[in-house]
Order: C-alpha cells, then sequence, then structure tokens
C-alpha cells in the first residue's frame, strides 16, 4: 500500500516540472522555516530562539468568557460566524480607535482618524506582506535600520526589493546616517526607486532597540521631505508597543505625522494577547486604503470575523488593559531573569561578550567576538544545539546580506526563569568552547 501510494504521488517520469514564477524563486530558503523545523528537529533542546509568547499567560479565561458572550444569543452569534468584510469588523475597528487614542495619550477626538483608516488583517505580518506588494516592483528599494526583522526581509526579497541599510545605535536609525544615505540616493538619481522606509519602532525584534524619542520628529520630517516625485512610505511596525517594562513611554512615528498622510501604524494583537487569534491592524493614509483592500481581496477577503469580534469583546469589557499589565510583569521578570543570567555567566568574559538592555519587547541581542561566527553552518550553532542542547537564532539572518557573523538573538519570550538560567549557562559553556 505504502509503494502503491508513493507511486501516485511521484510525477510521472515523462511530466515536466511546473514553470514556476519569479517571485517563487526569490521566496526561496526562507529563514524562518528552517529554525521552525531546527525547532521541531531538536525537541530537547532548550529553546532561546523562539518568537513564540508565554505560555502560561496566554489568556484562556478571558478568551472562554468572550467565546461564550459572542455566542449567547443565536441571533448575533450567526453574524459573527458569517463572513465579515474585507476591511474588517466595525466593531472592533471603532474600539480601536478609542484604544489607539488611549496608547497615544489623547482623545478620539484629537486622534483625528476615522474607522476606514483602518484595516484588520490576518496578524500584521499579513499587513507587511500586502503592503510589500502593493509597493514594490522587483528593483525598488526599501531602507531599514539593520539589523531588523528577519521576516521582513524575506518578505522584501520575495517581492524582488533592494534592501538599503542605514546605520543605527542604541537610540536607534541615526537621522544624520538616513539623511546622509537619502542624499546620496538622490544624487544617484535613484530616489525615485525608494519605496518605504521600514523600521521596528518599539524594542525592535530583533535587538531590543527603540527608536529614541527626540529622533522621531526629524525621522518623519527627513521622509516627508525627501518624498518628492512620490511618497516614500514610512512603514512604523509597533509589533511589541504594548510589551513595555521600564523606560519612557516614547510616542509613535505615526503621531509625529500630524495629517496622516506618511506614516503607516502596524500593530498586533498577537504579543500582548495571543497571536493564536491572527489578528493585527494597520492605521492607514488615505491613499493606501484602497490598494490594501484590493490587495486583500484577491488574497482572503477578510480575515477572520470571528475572532476580531472577540478581540473586541475583550476591548469592549475592559478585560484588555488588566491583562497587558499582567503578561508585562511577567515578561519583566523573565527579562530580569535573563539579565542576571548573562552577567553571571559572562562574567569572565566581560571584553568579549556584550549584549543590549531593552526595556521591553522579547528579545536580548547578544555579541560574541568577531572571531566566532554564529550562523547554522558555524561550529557554535552546532555545538550549542547537538551537544549543549541550547538553540538561538544567528545573528546574520536579521541583515540583508549577512553583513554581520558575530551576534545572535535570545528570546526570554518562551522558557520560565529557570529555563532562561539553565538555557543561558548552556549558551555560556558552548561560547566558552568555541573560543578555545
Ligand atoms: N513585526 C515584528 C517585528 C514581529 O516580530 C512579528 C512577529 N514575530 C510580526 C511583525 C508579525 O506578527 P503577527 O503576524 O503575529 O502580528
Amino acid at each position: 500500500m505504502g509503494t502503491a501510494d508513493n507511486e501516485t504521488l511521484s510525477p510521472a517520469p515523462s511530466s515536466p516540472a511546473p514553470s514556476f514564477s519569479q517571485r517563487r524563486e526569490w521566496s526561496q530558503d526562507q529563514a524562518i522555516s528552517y529554525l521552525m523545523a531546527q525547532g521541531i528537529e531538536n525537541p530537547d533542546c532548550l529553546s532561546l530562539a523562539a518568537g513564540f509568547v508565554d505560555f502560561e499567560t496566554l489568556p484562556v479565561e478571558l478568551s472562554r468568557k468572550a467565546y461564550a458572550e459572542l455566542l449567547d444569543d443565536p441571533q448575533t452569534a450567526r453574524k459573527y460566524l458569517q463572513y465579515g468584510t474585507t476591511a474588517g469588523s466595525d466593531r472592533l475597528r471603532d474600539q480601536l480607535i478609542k484604544h489607539l487614542a488611549k496608547l497615544e495619550e489623547t482623545t478620539v477626538e484629537e486622534l483625528g482618524i476615522d474607522r476606514n483608516q483602518l484595516v484588520l488583517t490576518t496578524g500584521s505580518q499579513q499587513l507587511l506582506a500586502i503592503l510589500a506588494d502593493v509597493l514594490f516592483d522587483p528593483g525598488d528599494i526599501c531602507l531599514v535600520a539593520a539589523p531588523t526583522y528577519f521576516v521582513f526581509l524575506g518578505v522584501l526579497a520575495g517581492v524582488g526589493a533592494e534592501v538599503i541599510t542605514v546605520e543605527g545605535d542604541e537610540g536607534g536609525i541615526k537621522v544624520d546616517a538616513l539623511e546622509a544615505q537619502l542624499e546620496q540616493l538622490k544624487q544617484e538619481g535613484i530616489l525615485s526607486r525608494v519605496k518605504m522606509l521600514y523600521l521596528v519602532s518599539y524594542y525592535e525584534n530583533p535587538t531590543g532597540v527603540s527608536v529614541d524619542a527626540d529622533r522621531r520628529q526629524p525621522i518623519v520630517d527627513l521622509v516627508t521631505k525627501y518624498s518628492t516625485d512620490h511618497q516614500i512610505v514610512l512603514l512604523e511596525d509597533a509589533a511589541y508597543r504594548e510589551l513595555r517594562y521600564d523606560g519612557p513611554k516614547l510616542p509613535s512615528l505615526w503621531s509625529c505625522d500630524p495629517t496622516h498622510s506618511q506614516v503607516v501604524l502596524a500593530q498586533t494583537f498577537s504579543k500582548s494577547f495571543a497571536p493564536g487569534f491572527r489578528t493585527g491592524f494597520g492605521v492607514l493614509p488615505k491613499s493606501l486604503v484602497q490598494p490594501v483592500i484590493d490587495r486583500k481581496g484577491n488574497e482572503d477577503f477578510g480575515s477572520s470575523h470571528f475572532n476580531q469580534n472577540l478581540i473586541a469583546t475583550v476591548l469592549e469589557r475592559g478585560w484588555y488593559e488588566d491583562h497587558v499589565f499582567e503578561v508585562c510583569e511577567n515578561y519583566q521578570k523573565k527579562r530580569d531573569a535573563m539579565l542576571a543570567a548573562l552577567a553571571e555567566e559572562f562574567s569572565d568574559l566581560q571584553q568579549e561578550v556584550s549584549w543590549f538592555v531593552p526595556h521591553g519587547g522579547l528579545y536580548v541581542w547578544l555579541s560574541v567576538p568577531e572571531k566566532l561566527e554564529t550562523g547554522f553552518n558555524s561550529e557554535l550553532f552546532a555545538y550549542a544545539t547537538n551537544v549543549e542542547k541550547v538553540m538561538y537564532v544567528p545573528g546574520q539572518l536579521c541583515y540583508p546580506h549577512a553583513e554581520r557573523k558575530n551576534q545572535m538573538r535570545l528570546s526570554f519570550g518562551v522558557l520560565n526563569p529557570d529555563g532562561i538560567r539553565l538555557g543561558i549557562a548552556r549558551l555560556a559553556n558552548s561560547i566558552r568552547h568555541s573560543l578555545k
């Protein structure tokens, strides 16, 4: 029977292979898929790699309550179980306007947007992919601060975009470096190919760095200034915005654009609530609303209507804020456990190993001596995963051309504090072994 099945599945010898699109070719060898596979192939490894959120604080009870409310009255339940619209549930979008007003510390009136500028997507990832699709032709340019979110680098590669990196530091992308880069592209006559500046503005994945408060307005002003023959869209990926543990409360880049015509604000309920609902959203300049809806219409004509309404209930009932508070308290402890473990385990390697202390998010960015490579094919990665049984994300994935090879992303999302301490001890053993 097995043989028969295999025979049925194998293409007939005479059958030619499909002729794949160029985009298919550009989407090959995605780091995210390889990384997920590594996790599955090494189940006994402690994962400091997974971008997953904490299991213990996932909102089981709140979801159960909201679910029961949605299904309570069969008439309304049927409405939620029906298709919605491509842009998403009005109920959730109205709640989101109130929620955003709170985050921006202003009133709904002052916020000055209407629900039609909000599009609900299947995670914020879908919005990032749709924006790349509607903005980039092959060869068009996206500016990023490197290192950056490696899955978005994959999306950009998938549409044939060219990625140009701009220098950053512990305060995020450098304003003078951004200006110099834009000016250079203008002098070279290729500013017309620059379609987007992409920034993870809060507790960046992978570095934990946020864009400093005093850089935010100048960045928006620069992008506006260089948007001459066409608009350079500033995509503000604020996925980790609500996971703030200490440090200053930062205004969004979006709020520095008073007419809301330049900046897209992308947010998600994945990190602060539950990624399983796959609910994210974008606040879009009016010029981008229809292009995004048209593209999404081709893709799925609307994200899960039921899940959107479940989140709307959680917001409406005032359950969300308490939950986020609890989640942040928990992550703060886990971040502190990781930082304490790093300080302890690397106390004898202070000259060689360094890391950035994040005020929020899920990640700590670690640098090791230049002579040590951290990539999938490195001795360190093999020793860490096979011998010490600990996994991290190689930092080079977060650069468009693997420019730096001696860094890694460590996540404190999934493991509990004891697991984090053990994971860091194993990592320290691996690094010491490879340094010998
Ligand atoms: N942006 C960043 C920076 C992320 O780290 C992630 C998730 N890893 C996303 C966007 C997308 O998340 P989701 O689709 O779950 O909203």
